[in-house]
């Protein structure tokens, strides 16, 4: 277990809502991060952990109650959290959802890495067996109302959603995303794009020059439909890659051409992290989703055979 050295804070706005939000991150004694709405009952305990990861309908990852005490698009805090090695810390929050600040995970990295961190090492959770989920096991579950609205989306967008994402035993070698992107715009296209995270300063070095910047993405044409529905509020050219409605183009600079997939390593790096520890595995994400890495997680964990874990 590890947690910081200190207290500290991180303010900015949610993507979503485009609120301000305020975070105060305290260190912990106990295993877990655990957030509390402090704009709300304060005892009301939501725990990151993948088992109350509720809705990811809205493109990120959701934890608590929907209609209660919740905290949005938590992906990119909890990659850094992993990428740093704390896995016990209380995040005190002033709204529902986390601050999207520049849209990648490098913010938070650098900050945690300025607050510094005391510990031992993540818990190691090693897959034994493979483990497969498809998107059509993942939409078993949605309401008829929302699938309808996010085929209506995908078929504006001319866009095949079905994929995959699977966990494959790697012999210790820590956890080795290789994710892939096929979207019909032009500008994205097919990409693909590996990493892997070992708790070395190596590791965590080239996560910091080759991922950590890396934005999510969305195209101009689809901001009406998404601002409607109560998504994107906050979303801007400082946080969110931009696609011309031609999908050729962008309507900012991009980091780097497969930027793309890359932001998609930090989204599976964080939802692997809900599992509480580091899942040493090879994770093949294809044309993945919050949702297939919610339900990867829960089916990792509905038998004891799948795996081992080793704590130090
Ligand atoms: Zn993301």
């Amino acid at each position: 277990m590890a947690t910081f050295k200190k207290k500290f804070e991180i303010s900015g706005h949610g993507i979503h809502s485009g609120k301000p939000v305020r975070m105060v991150i305290k260190p912990s004694s106990k295993p877990g991060i655990v957030f509390y709405r402090v704009d709300m009952n304060k005892k009301f305990k939501i725990p990151a952990i993948y088992s109350n990861v509720g809705e990811t309908k809205m493109r990120n990852t959701t934890i608590g109650k929907m209609d209660s005490e919740h905290v949005q698009t938590i992906e990119h805090l909890m990659a850094s959290l992993m990428l740093v090695g704390v896995d016990s810390a209380v995040v005190e929050i002033d709204g529902p959802e986390t601050p999207i600040l520049d849209g990648s995970a490098y913010e938070f990295m650098k900050k945690f890495l300025e607050v510094g961190v005391e510990g031992n090492k993540l818990k190691r959770i090693i897959v034994k067996k493979e483990i497969i989920v498809t998107s059509d096991e993942a939409k078993k579950n949605v309401h008829w109302f929302e699938k309808f609205k996010f085929w209506i989306l995908n078929k504006l967008a001319g866009r095949d959603t079905r994929g995959f994402v699977k966990l494959l035993p790697n012999d210790g070698r820590g956890l080795n995303v290789s994710a892939t992107l096929v979207y019909p715009e032009k500008i994205i296209g097919s990409q693909s794009f590996s990493y892997t995270f070992n708790e070395t300063k190596k590791s965590r070095d080239v996560f910091m020059r080759d991922v950590a910047h890396a934005r999510t993405f969305g195209k101009i044409s689809e901001w009406d439909f998404l601002k409607k529905h109560g998504m994107a509020h906050g979303a801007n050219e400082h946080n969110v890659i931009v696609l011309n409605a031609k999908g050729d183009g962008t309507l900012n600079q991009l980091y780097w051409k497969d930027e793309f997939v890359r932001h998609k390593v930090i989204d599976a790096l964080g939802d692997m992290f809900t599992s509480g520890g580091i899942i040493v595995a090879d994770m093949i994400s294809w044309k993945g989703s919050h949702a297939l890495n919610n339900l990867v997680l829960r089916k990792l964990f509905s038998d004891p055979n799948n795996y081992e874990i080793v704590e130090k």
